[in-house]
């Protein structure tokens, strides 16, 4: 004999066909699973899905769904009577039944873009202060991101240093959506010293970033070979770089948590991409000017790194990890000139082209203005329509 639970029970009587059942159906798109494949797992019928991935069809580009995207499913009386996509709070698709067929657009959101002036004080890291001054830790990246010629940030950092910035935030309805642009920002370190860069944009050329005299911000070489990321250690180890160089060793090891990105310094060309025994999973890229470096101990490789492929400076080239020789997890990193071992932290890299003489008066003129937002708290920001 069966026993009916209560609950169960008391579902079926509210399932009378009296009343169209409204029923409402909460998923995400799981690992291997394409829009099509998600709607049938959440109980949609081959006819029906179909019909509503035909009606997407032109609306949203299906080679864009990704693991994790939200679906939200209304059935009334057994039917689907509308379905919700939505990828991030500003991309989300609408099917609504239309009759016998489904109808499918992109929810319009409006967004604008302010730009904001964002102070932070480290106490023990930048993605600390980010989230001491109420910031969403992504400004840290971003910065991070705007230094990385000239500060290692997970070795470079003290506390009491300062960072301050001009950064686009895009919000809808108040809300921080994401950051936009850094338009200027200046990093005051006890270590690094004080560095400001703007962002400008020469005309004919590319947005860049320059110092205020009017010399690039970018140089040939990164400072550090670890992107900074927010990484949470499977076995709560602390950074601890170990910054000497190893002489007997050739090279820096960067005692870094499984998994933190590690990026190329440079452009060039992957020479090797493979296990080398002592050293673990590694990579060696070859750049110009005679410079070769190498990541060593690597977890694993950075999507399409395989020996003779071109890689970019700050493209994520592998992951740092414990493979190979080492008595815990950390990057070694090793750089070469003309084929001997130097020492990376002794480099000095030139810096690329500066803003054109010719020009400098006009970058004087543009970069005035933002210096003086950064430097006093109280001008106005700006907002503006668009994100
Ligand atoms: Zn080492």
């Amino acid at each position: 004999m069966t026993v009916l639970a209560p609950a169960l029970v008391a579902a079926l009587l509210t399932a009378a066909p009296s009343s169209p059942q409204v029923r409402i159906l909460n998923r995400r798109v799981e690992r291997n699973q394409v829009l099509a494949t998600a709607l049938r797992s959440a109980g949609l019928d081959a006819g029906q899905t179909d019909r509503v991935v035909a009606a997407l069809q032109g609306v949203f580009d299906f080679r864009k769904s990704r693991v994790g995207d939200q679906l939200r499913l209304v059935f009334r009386g057994g039917e689907l009577d509308h379905f919700d996509y939505r990828q991030s709070p500003v991309d989300e698709w609408q099917v609504r039944r239309d009759g016998e067929r489904y109808v499918a657009r992109k929810r319009e959101v409006e967004v604008e873009t302010q730009v904001s002036r964002v102070e932070l004080e480290v106490a023990s890291s930048l993605y600390d202060a980010a989230v001491t001054a109420k910031e969403d830790p992504t400004i840290a990246l971003a910065l991070a991101d705007v230094f990385a010629w000239d500060i290692d940030f997970y070795v470079d950092v003290r506390k009491g240093d300062r960072v301050r910035c001009l950064v686009e935030k895009v919000l809808s309805k108040g809300r921080l959506l994401r950051y936009g642009e850094v338009l200027a920002a200046e990093y005051r370190g006890e270590s690094v010293g004080t560095k400001r860069v703007f962002r400008w944009q020469p005309p004919d050329g590319e947005w860049s970033y320059f110092q205020e005299d009017g010399t690039s911000a970018r140089k040939a070489f990164l400072k550090s070979p670890l992107k900074f990321a927010h990484v949470t250690s499977r076995f709560g180890m602390r950074f601890h770089p170990v910054l000497e160089y190893l002489k007997a060793h050739q090279g820096v090891d960067y005692g870094a948590a499984i998994g933190t990105p590690v990026w190329s310094v440079a452009d060039g060309t992957v020479t090797l991409a493979g296990n080398t025994g002592a050293g673990g999973n590694s990579v060696c890229v070859r750049h110009r000017n005679g410079f070769e470096t190498c990541y060593l101990h690597l977890s694993s490789y950075g999507a399409g790194v395989r020996t003779g492929a071109r890689v970019a400076q700050k493209q994520v080239i592998g992951y740092s990890g414990n493979t190979g020789r080492t008595t815990g997890p950390h990057l070694h990193f090793a750089m070469k000139r003309n084929g001997a071992f130097v020492n990376p932290l002794n480099q000095k890299f030139p810096r690329n082209e500066p803003v054109p003489a010719s020009l400098l008066a006009r970058f004087r003129e543009t970069v005035a203005p933002i210096a003086a937002s950064l430097d006093a708290p109280s001008l106005a920001t700006v907002t503006r329509p668009g994100g």
